[in-house]
């Protein structure tokens, strides 16, 4: 119930509206978002790849519907692939294509979105194309396997949900490509009919995926901070003899650091997603409908501040 009320919440333009310049909000999105500027978010991830963590940066900022917001975003991200190699940090970006003008046009978003592909191959990066609601999972496969993937297949990947029924079979599809994949449960409210409604299924649904992905796939990302998810996937490595370098671990910044530096020490890769820019509110309410308990945690150590 609260985490539908959350989810609601995320989507309301006019709150964010009301909340964006209230300090105590502000506070709360700076645990999960690294400042609202590149330079911010290429420090944190400097302070990530000391630890020996590498970062996926990701520009706030979701649907758009000016083709010149979206060509501006664009732009953006190349100067972050610019910024990052200059900087020579180990990071690539996560984009979302409604962010880039999916939805202006399918061919807007592709137009952009293949700049910065390009951009990412000149320096042998590589571009996620975040997964949004249900309602943009046909269209974001089919433009990845139809338009970006041919050509670039070392640039670019693309994300699945284990929340979603269909799921299995996308992740059929893109290994019968050779298809980067991460793999994530889905941070988004969906209808039963599209997704499994009990977190166990979610969870089950998660370890199929990831199993295959690891016995068949491309290099996955395995996107959680489920530690008994984490534990199956060690354990299934080592018992199919998959190393340590044929996978990474994927988790959001400011979550769970404690587990990211373990992993790291225990010798596996750890990739850590670093949201940052001013459009900072519907991340942080999808990061709060997760766990709820994050607003008292929050609101506990800003009070103490
Ligand atoms: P859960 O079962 O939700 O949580 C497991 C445990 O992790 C919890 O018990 C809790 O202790 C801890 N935890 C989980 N979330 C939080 C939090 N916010 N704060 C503090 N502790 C927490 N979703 C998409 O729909 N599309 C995407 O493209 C996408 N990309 C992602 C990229 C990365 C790198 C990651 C890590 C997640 C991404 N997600 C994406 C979000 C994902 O779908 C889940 O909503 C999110 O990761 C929480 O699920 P979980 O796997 O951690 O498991």
């Amino acid at each position: 119930m609260l985490r539908s009320s959350l989810l609601y919440l995320s989507r309301q333009q006019g709150i964010f509206d009301f909340v964006k310049n209230v300090g105590f909000a502000r506070k709360m999105a700076s645990r999960f978002v690294a400042g609202e500027t590149v330079n911010t978010a290429l420090d944190a991830v400097a302070q990530l790849n000391a630890k020996g963590i590498s970062a996926s940066l990701d520009l706030l900022g979701e649907s758009v519907h000016s083709e010149a917001e979206a060509r501006e975003t664009g732009r953006q991200y190349l100067e972050i692939l610019d910024r990052i190699h200059a900087r020579t940090l180990d990071a690539n970006v996560s984009v979302k294509l409604t962010a880039l003008g999916q939805d202006i046009s399918d061919d807007l978003g592709v137009e952009i979105v293949r700049d910065v592909i390009a951009r990412a191959k000149q320096y042998d990066s590589f571009v996620r194309l975040d997964m949004e609601s249900s309602a943009y999972t046909d269209r974001t496969l089919d433009t990845f396997e139809q338009k970006l993937f041919p050509g670039h297949e070392n640039n670019v990947g693309v994300v699945l949900q284990s929340s979603l029924r269909r799921t299995l079979a996308d992740v059929a599809r893109a290994n019968k490509l050779s298809a980067r994949v991460r793999i994530c449960k889905g941070a988004y409210l969906e209808p039963p009919a599209v997704a499994f409604p009990d977190k166990a299924d979610v969870d089950k649904n998660y370890v199929a995926a990831m199993h295959t992905l690891m016995l068949e796939g491309r290099y996955p990302g395995i996107a959680t901070h489920d530690e008994a998810i984490i534990a199956e996937a060690k354990r299934f490595a080592k018992e199919k003899g998959i190393a340590p370098d044929r996978f990474e671990f994927q988790m959001l910044y400011g979550v769970r650091r404690d587990l990211q530096e373990q992993i790291v020490k225990e010798g596996y890769r750890m990739r850590v997603y670093v949201p940052f820019g001013s459009q900072w509110y519907p991340y942080l309410m999808r990061r709060l409908a997760e766990r709820p308990a994050n607003i008292a945690f929050m609101a506990g150590n800003i009070v103490k501040e």
